[in-house]
């Protein structure tokens, strides 16, 4: 699991004569019916927009980020509508690698979650089944390519631990919800990793935004 920034809305209009950051422009835009437009602070600003459910004035700045993942994780991250992504396609490119994960146990009582009860020969057997599937899935799917075979049937071959890659962008609202559902116990541990690390760099990018969430 890799997270990476690529890009955060570079606002261009100054302010005193000063650049804009991306919460100065989410501020700036709430202020749009005010006379006080070009007031400099905007903490408490953005604190009484999260507490009112202001929400729209968190779309006017946009963060990217690139995922490496399983296609496992991948589809519960497509889930979420109102970001835009690319996706590596596999009918277009070969597959390379296969991500390997920790077993943990299932929890009898609540289906959305697992445990970390597994005795040491078990976690051994599923990382000994894991690599086992991966080099055959691999080697067929190779063979399969190297006999003319599509790279978008023998892909049937690969399993949902194949690794992908994909760009995220969404505005700052849909990061908000995004990272509020996602780094919550009640997502599957692979992808809470990634929303926390995602988390980490949306808490450098927006520190006022992240500071009245309550975040860190
Ligand atoms: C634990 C868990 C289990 C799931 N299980 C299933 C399942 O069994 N089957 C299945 O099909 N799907 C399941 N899902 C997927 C889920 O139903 C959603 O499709 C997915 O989380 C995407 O969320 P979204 O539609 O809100 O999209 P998003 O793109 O995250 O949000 C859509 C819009 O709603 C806004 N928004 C979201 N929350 C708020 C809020 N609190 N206040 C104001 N605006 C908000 C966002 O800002 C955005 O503009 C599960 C998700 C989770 C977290």
């Amino acid at each position: 699991m890799q997270v990476r920034l690529i890009s955060v809305t570079a606002p261009l209009i100054r302010v005193d004569s000063q650049e804009l950051t991306p919460e100065g422009l989410m501020a700036y835009c709430a202020r749009v019916s005010s006379p006080h437009q070009e007031t400099p602070d905007y903490e408490k600003l953005l604190g009484y927009c999260i507490a009112k459910k202001h929400w729209s004035v968190f779309e006017m700045a946009d963060m990217t980020v690139e995922i490496v993942t399983s296609r496992a994780i991948s589809p519960q991250i497509l889930r979420h509508r109102s970001f835009q992504f690319q996706e590596f396609s596999q009918r277009y490119a070969r597959a390379q690698e296969i991500e390997h994960y920790e077993p943990r146990g299932q929890d009898s009582n609540n289906r959305q979650n697992s445990l970390e009860n597994l005795d040491d020969v078990t976690i051994a057997w599923f990382e000994k089944a894991q690599k086992e599937v991966a080099v055959l899935a691999l080697e067929r799917y190779n063979a399969a390519l190297e006999k003319g075979i599509a790279k978008e049937c023998a892909r049937v071959l690969l399993p949902l631990g194949t690794r992908t890659k994909l760009y995220m962008k969404g505005s700052v609202r849909s990061w908000i919800h995004y990272l509020e559902v996602r780094t919550d116990r009640s997502t599957q541990k692979e992808h809470r990793d990634i929303a926390l690390e995602i988390q980490k760099v949306f808490m450098e990018q927006f520190p006022v935004t992240s500071a009245a969430l309550g975040w860190g």
